[in-house]
């Protein structure tokens, strides 16, 4: 792609925005940057966009400012369909998101790594399996660095690990990984999306320029993911915790194993896994195939594995508190996502849900929270809905305590949670209710928990 004279539009100035804008400039676009954010509110990013020469509009979008453009180039936050974006594209105006951007200066092999739930986890480990085996790799995407950073320092031998979201994927044109991982696929961002179904088909366009010698990483237990299989034209390879595959990662007796044409190999046992949950066995069976596909070594693998540690904000334990252990999982924004925190505790669970409701349904808790939670504290925007959805205290539902704010619930539970119990922030919502965001959730929760441990 030839930048050089280009006009280009930058819409949304988040850390993929503002890296894009500047990696425009630098190759010699005449760059503008739009957002409807006010100028108070972008006052961290605007002075190194100014400085650098680039156009910066905010407070709105003017729809002159959209015209004329050679490419516009959009943020993940941004959705594809307001008006702006919409017109530019009947007038014919080229409309691309940052990693297609990103996918067309990047000269080395990409594994692209998507799903519902577990796609930071993985993209991490992987990055680390990758790292440890001896792979110049670097990583990012929609985690910490953004790809269009990468393609200044990317030689053709870097492998690129990247954390794809749905939205980044709704703008793609040629992005084609290597490997293309789906960890899962259950109903999220329905706010957005609209139906489950163009969100399953965002998922699927990370398959959509793959050919036959590049490989697409399946879970066998989910059964969405198993109809996505007929849609990709690469080599499908499976992973599964529930069954054997033909090829692929499984488990059996304790070990996870890898299978290709050339036959079975053992990796790692279960039991090398530092995590805790099912799901993060999941989502160490999805890296390791992608590492035994990428050429890594099973040695490696498993010293990879054994020193990884969970992510902040997933499943992370805080501490012991009076026989009480704490866990912030302020990462789980979907109801999947609590679902496997639940499922990582037997039983004596005091479950803080709530925040800012994403049209989800609740009552899939029910079965859970029957059988393992003693108490569900509500806080934020969406407590009255979830209230009204999961099972009541009179049915086998756990006793419910409205507790409005973060710090109430955390000080409620720990009036009444007696040694073994567990408590849990899995809140199945987002935070922009009464957090920045879910990492500022669970950096409260963790200093509230951690001045109670004193
Ligand atoms: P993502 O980047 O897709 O949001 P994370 O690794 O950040 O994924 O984890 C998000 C949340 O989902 C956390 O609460 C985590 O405990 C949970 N989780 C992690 N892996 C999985 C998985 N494979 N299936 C379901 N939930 C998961």
């Amino acid at each position: 792609m030839e930048l050089n004279g280009k006009r280009v539009l930058v819409v949304g100035l988040g850390k993929s925005g503002v890296a894009s804008a500047l990696f425009l400039k630098k190759h010699g676009a005449k760059v503008t940057v739009s957002d409807t954010k006010s100028g108070e509110e972008l006052h961290n990013e605007i002075p190194i966009l100014l400085d650098n020469g680039i156009t910066v509009e905010t407070g709105g979008h003017g729809e002159r400012t959209f015209r004329g453009q050679d490419l516009i180039v959009v943020s993940p936050g941004v959705p594809v369909d307001v008006a702006p974006l919409v017109q530019a594209r009947t007038l014919g105006e080229s409309v691309i998101g940052e990693i297609e951007l990103a996918a067309q200066f990047l000269p080395g092999p990409i594994v692209a790594i998507t799903g519902s739930n577990g796609k930071t986890t993985t993209t991490t480990l992987t990055g680390e399996i990758m790292a440890a085996s001896g792979f110049p790799v670097l990583v990012g995407g929609n985690i910490g660095t953004p790809a269009i950073s990468f393609a200044e320092r990317a030689k053709p031998e870097t492998l690129i690990v990247l954390e794809v979201s749905s939205f980044q994927l709704e703008t793609i044109r040629t992005f084609r990984p290597k490997v293309a991982v789906v960890l899962n696929v259950t109903p999220d961002h329905l706010d957005r999306h609209r139906t489950f179904d163009v969100y399953v088909n965002a998922k699927a366009r990370v398959f959509e320029n793959q050919q036959p010698d590049d490989f697409s990483v399946l879970n066998a237990d989910d059964s969405t993911c198993v109809a996505l299989a007929a849609r990709t034209h690469a080599q499908v390879f499976w992973f599964s915790r529930q069954k054997e595959v033909e090829r692929g990662a499984w488990v059996r007796d304790g070990n996870i194993l890898f299978r290709n044409e050339k036959g079975p190999r053992e990796i790692l046992q279960v039991s090398d896994i530092p995590l805790k949950g099912a799901h993060n066995l999941e989502n160490v069976l999805a890296s390791v195939c992608t590492a035994m596909l990428m050429g890594c070594a099973p040695e490696k693998i498993r010293e990879a594995v054994r020193t990884f540690r969970a992510v902040e904000h997933r499943l992370e334990f805080v501490a012991t508190v009076k026989g009480v252990d704490y866990y912030n999982d302020s990462k789980a924004t979907n109801v999947d996502a609590t679902i496997k925190a639940l499922e990582s505790f037997p039983a004596n669970i005091h479950l803080i849900l709530g925040g800012k409701d994403k049209g989800s349904d609740y009552s899939v808790l029910n079965d859970l929270l029957r059988k393992r939670v003693k108490r569900v504290y509500t806080i934020g925007a969406a407590a009255a809905k979830i209230e009204s959805q999961i099972v009541a205290q009179k049915d086998g539902g756990p006793e419910l305590v409205r507790a409005g704010t973060l710090e109430n619930a955390i000080r409620r539970a720990h009036a009444v949670a007696q040694t073994g119990d567990v408590v849990l922030l899995a809140p199945a919502c987002a935070s922009f209710d009464q957090f920045k965001s879910y990492e500022h959730r669970g950096k409260v929760f963790k200093e509230i928990v951690q001045a109670l441990a004193g």
